[in-house]
């Protein structure tokens, strides 16, 4: 799934590329993509059939801004309202690309440009919403700070750790409420650069190690944004190509290879934690 550096790699080449951009008309091509926030006021049969509401407010709309929080992208239009954007496991939004059957959604510029929304699995979504609930939104969603933002502190790490005290790391990274953006590839790179066991649980972290894993959230999702992401799955950028972090990663995918570590012996193991495929090495991480 895309993670915060996917995504934010996916606004800044749509802030590069769409913003002032008139859309001249939409093609909908699989409806059960649409979702309509609440808020939006349509008769029962645009709520119905909600291609009927996206065609009517899209149509001869500008694309104003596009801003991500957590794994969203908001395309904000200039008619007071937005299309929220969750690429889920394999949503794609591409840039001047041909249609294929994968695609279920393409707004049309007036330039003749176009955006496609792609999705093989079909768990993405493309949400409308009016500016003003954006905020409502958020809070519903309860996400926790952005960890790349200069307000997210090691103090306010601290106090979000404090509250979570009896749950293990790396399930606490993942949760988009204690802190946003980041998913299973990047929890895993940040407990191996903080040497912190992925189990461990969090009460028992010393000071020292909760600051390793705080300026590790930092440099990797910075490092993975420079790089534009990893593409060990679906993921692409606006223009079909993959990202590069690949080649940075230390742990995730690497299971019976030998830790990257300096000086350390140790082999990567894969285990099973929350659910999730976890991977570090059990001589260096403690
Ligand atoms: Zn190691």
């Amino acid at each position: 799934m895309p993670e915060l550096p996917e995504v934010e790699t996916i606004k800044n080449e749509l802030l590069e590329t769409v913003i002032g951009k008139e859309i001249a008309s939409v093609k909908i091509r699989l409806p059960k993509i649409l979702k309509v926030d609440e808020s939006v006021e349509a008769s029962k049969n645009e709520l119905d059939n909600p291609a009927i509401l996206f065609t009517k407010i899209l149509t001869n709309a500008k694309i104003k801004n596009v801003r991500r929080r957590a794994k969203l992208i908001i395309i904000e239009l200039s008619n007071n309202y937005s299309i929220v954007v969750h690429l889920k496991l394999t949503g794609r939004l591409l840039y001047n690309i041909i249609p294929d059957p994968h695609t279920h959604f393409i707004f049309e510029f007036k330039d003749s440009s176009r955006l496609l929304f792609n999705d093989l699995r079909q768990f993405g979504y493309l949400k409308l919403i009016k500016n003003e609930q954006i905020k409502n939104l958020f809070l519903k969603e309860n996400f926790g700070p952005e960890p790349l933002e200069n307000d997210f502190t090691l103090e306010m790490f601290k106090n979000i750790l404090a509250k979570k005290k009896r749950s293990r790391i790396k399930i606490f990274l993942l949760d988009q409420k204690n802190i946003a953006g980041i998913g299973n590839i990047y929890a895993n790179e940040i407990c191996f650069k903080a040497k912190v066991d992925p189990a461990r649980v969090i009460g028992a972290l010393s000071d020292q190690e909760t600051e390793k894993i705080f300026l590790a959230i930092k440099e990797i999702l910075a490092l993975a944004i420079k790089y534009k992401g990893t593409s060990t799955d679906a993921y692409r950028n606006i223009f079909g190509q993959k990202g590069n972090f690949v080649p940075f990663l230390k742990v995730y995918g690497r299971q019976k290879k030998k830790c990257l570590r300096k000086g350390c012996e140790g082999v990567i193991e894969r285990i099973n934690l929350g659910n999730r495929g976890t991977f570090f090495c059990p001589k260096c991480q403690r």
